[in-house]
């Protein structure tokens, strides 16, 4: 008979950054527990779980979810500290959350935050692509000048939502092993 090796489980944590409204929470919301919630459910959400299996280990995610300090613009330290995955979201609908993003990105810097942790560029709201007043291109071409991994997502439809899990979950992998 074949012994089945125990799979290993890493913990990780994953922090959700930027501005208010860009839809923290509700992507949260939809890696925890595939949900959406039309009222915001900012308010009391500490830190969600998510278990990932690939192949060869097991990923236990902590994803911390800011609670209204993002509209002082800069969260403490001690909130990404540690992170081995930041996704640095804005509403592609809202020209001012991508300034901020770029805000968020310099108060990162600063606090040498990027190098242990690898950061995403999310561009959220999707579904509104009607009201866009952010091209993927412009995203993209931020996320390739500040060495970010980039994607769009809709938490209302959950469109890319997976996949970015599952990106994550593998360079995550990749990067700590
Ligand atoms: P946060 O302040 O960044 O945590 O943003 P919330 O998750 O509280 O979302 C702010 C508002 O945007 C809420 O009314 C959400 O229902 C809405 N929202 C969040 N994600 C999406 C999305 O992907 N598409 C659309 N159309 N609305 C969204
Ligand atoms: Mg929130």
């Amino acid at each position: 008979a074949a012994f089945r090796r125990p799979v290993r489980t890493l913990r990780v944590k994953m922090v959700l950054l930027g501005g208010s409204g860009v839809g923290k929470s509700s992507l949260a919301l939809r890696f925890g527990k595939d949900e959406f919630r039309s009222t915001s459910p900012t308010v009391g959400c500490a830190y969600l779980t998510r278990v990932v299996h690939l192949s060869e280990v097991t990923l236990r995610f902590e994803i911390w979810d800011t609670a209204g300090q993002e509209k002082y613009h800069s969260v403490t330290p001690l909130y990404y500290r540690g992170a081995h995955a930041a996704l640095l979201v804005y509403d592609i609908s809202s020209r001012e959350s991508f300034i901020r993003a770029q805000l968020w990105l310099k108060e990162l810097e600063k606090q040498s935050v990027p190098g242990s942790t690898l950061t995403w560029l999310v561009g959220n709201k999707g579904d509104l692509d009607q009201d866009r007043q952010v091209s993927a291109q412009e995203g993209k071409k931020l996320a390739k000048d500040r060495s970010l991994f980039f994607t769009e997502t809709s938490a209302l439809s959950g469109d890319q939502v997976n996949e970015l899990m599952l990106d994550v979950a593998h360079r995550v992998y990749e990067h700590v092993g």
